[in-house]
């Protein structure tokens, strides 16, 4: 299926139950793919299941693993807190636990991209420094909560492993960084707030 068809079929099933996602619906909908920028199509397709993960209350982060015919492998988003909260479900790991579970002895991994509607984290960008993946893209840059801007800070062994590897913003238009970021805002703020609680609770059961 072309990467077109994916995208407007996971719009279709997100509902747009806020103005926010409402409006990100609309615009991903109507959004035309800039020729200029070779990552266009691929980052659009993040910036839609990042909206998907926020239609169903998760982190608005999607990510998508491609080969290098540009075939989607595997896609998906964030998700922390639905259907139950799991802590390590971000974007990035939703999509390698799911690739390797399908493909426990894969070959050509060294030319399979990946692409993320956010700046990986720590937890995740030491994953995929493990994975075998050589081809990390990000739409928005994470200024608070990114690691690869900051891979100098890593410990030597991690750091030693993401060597080799390209770990770098996606060249997309500035349009979808922008979507990208604003996607995430829909419901960061409350997200976190409930994450903050939860640990309170957690912390004064024990
Ligand atoms: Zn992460």
């Amino acid at each position: 299926m072309i990467i077109q068809d994916v995208g407007q079929q996971h719009l279709t099933r997100i509902q747009p139950t806020t103005e926010g996602i409402r409006t990100w619906r609309t615009y991903l909908k109507e959004y035309q793919f800039n020729k200029k920028y070779p990552d266009d199509a691929y980052v659009w397709l993040t910036c839609i299941l990042a909206l998907e993960a926020v239609g169903v209350g998760n982190f608005g982060v999607g990510c998508i693993l491609i080969n290098n015919q540009g075939d989607i492998l595997a896609q998906g988003h964030n998700k922390i807190f639905h259907p139950y909260f799991r802590s390590d479900r971000h974007a990035e790991m939703v999509v390698m636990d799911d690739f390797e579970d399908a493909h426990p002895e894969p070959s050509g991994l060294g030319a399979y991209s990946l692409y993320t509607s956010l700046e990986p984290c720590p937890m995740c960008l030491v994953r995929l420094s493990t994975s075998g993946i050589n081809k990390i893209l990000f739409a928005a840059p994470d200024v608070s909560g990114g690691m690869v801007h900051r891979m100098n800070n890593l410990p030597p062994f991690w750091f030693e492993l993401a060597q080799g590897k390209i770990f770098s913003q996606a060249q997309c238009s500035p349009d979808l960084v922008h979507a990208a970021t604003q996607i995430l805002l829909l419901n960061l703020n409350e997200l976190t707030t409930e994450v903050k609680v939860r640990q309170r609770k957690v912390s004064v059961s024990i």
